[in-house]
């Protein structure tokens, strides 16, 4: 038997009727209610605003109805009538970045995976914690600048959307920084980066096992980030600093890729050990989870993110992915969700995956 996730009477709303998924109209939601459907579940779009047309054009992944609200401050006002529905809400980026990680936290509905995971994402300095106690790699923190010998990347507390960042191509260049709010220097890892979409399911019996369920590995892509990842294009970082454009990360786009078969054991080790660490620490991670790193030309595997959700770079794979194919057919991380749902419904086991 697995772990309880302390839902405690949140879950009577969706013991006895039939399970709803439902989200915030934006990110990733077209794929989730695109697998929902395929796994027979009912849908809710919840929109701000009246809801976006396009779900017009996307008959498969239109919601079965949406609900409304002017502003998101205004979220709370839907939770009773979610409630009645026997609604399930399914976290993404944007949800909890708009309605703020601690009041998503306090949400008086059933969300699927574990709540208490918040706490740990949001907050940097933990999620550090969490990841090097589970034996992860990350890229080195340097507290005095003496040490630096190499490009290093500041972080600014709070970094959001891709801005936030400076990089310094060595301790001479850090000298011209001037911050503008707290901070952190990080070493600038060479490589590549790869982004890799996990599945940890508490309920599931074989397969790959950690704890007491299975890790799956559903897809992987690689985000474009403008405009650092065009500067080459245009000559060195100085001569576009002497120009006035600075470097920034925002995510414009995701492209798929894969990685080299013999590295998938490292891969598939350092999301287990993450998963692990979880369990002890706050009873798991569940659901979908995206481990964002650097592999360098040693093949180490370098960690700088962790989201605990499905991530946006899933979207590429709505019908499948180079590993989710090698699971089942048309295996999406959308769809995946709702399966484990329904499991979880059909085997009386909610209380493992929702909080
Ligand atoms: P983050 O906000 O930590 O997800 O970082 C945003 C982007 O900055 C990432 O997608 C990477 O492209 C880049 N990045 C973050 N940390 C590092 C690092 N230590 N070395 C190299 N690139 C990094």
């Amino acid at each position: 038997m697995g772990v309880s996730l302390s839902a405690g009477p949140r879950l009577a709303s969706v013991v006895d009727k039939a399970p709803t998924v439902a989200t915030l109209c934006s990110h990733s939601s077209l794929q989730i209610f695109h697998g929902a459907r395929a796994e027979g579940l009912p849908t809710i779009g919840i929109t701000v605003g009246k809801p976006a047309r396009f779900y017009d054009a996307f008959p498969l992944a239109r919601p079965d109805r949406f609900l409304s609200v002017r502003s998101i401050k205004e979220f709370e006002r839907l939770t009773g009538e979610l409630r009645e529905t026997g609604a399930i809400l399914v976290p993404h980026g944007s949800f909890v970045e708009y309605l703020g990680a601690e009041e998503f936290g306090r949400l008086d509905v059933p969300v699927f995976g574990n709540r208490a995971v918040l706490a740990w994402e949001s907050d940097r300095r933990k999620e550090r914690d969490w990841l090097e106690s589970a034996g992860v790699s990350m890229p080195r923190l340097f507290e005095d600048p003496e040490e630096i010998h190499g490009p290093v990347i500041v972080k600014y507390y709070g970094a959001k959307g891709g801005k936030g960042f400076y990089l310094a191509k060595n301790r001479a260049a850090l000298e011209s920084f001037r911050p503008t709010g707290p901070y952190v220097i990080q070493e600038y890892v060479l490589g590549t980066r790869y982004y890799m979409h996990f599945f940890y399911s508490p309920l599931s019996d074989r397969g790959y096992r950690v704890g007491h369920g299975s890790l799956e590995l559903l897809g992987m892509d690689r985000r474009d980030e403008a405009n650092i990842d065009e500067l080459y294009k245009l000559g060195a970082q100085e001569e576009l600093l002497k120009a006035g454009i600075r470097p920034t990360f925002v995510v414009t786009g995701n492209v798929p890729v894969v990685l080299r078969e013999s590295l998938l054991e490292k891969a598939f080790d350092t999301a287990a050990r993450i998963v692990e660490r979880s369990i002890e620490l706050f009873g798991g991670m569940v659901g979908p989870f995206c481990v964002e790193g650097i592999m360098t030309e040693e093949l180490e595997f370098k960690v700088f993110e962790i989201s605990t959700r499905i991530v946006a770079g899933t979207n590429l794979f709505i019908s499948g992915s180079p590993y989710s194919d090698l699971m089942a057919p048309g295996l999406s991380t959308g769809r995946r969700i709702a399966q484990e749902i329904r499991r979880a419904r059909a085997e009386g086991r909610l209380n493992e995956v929702l909080s």
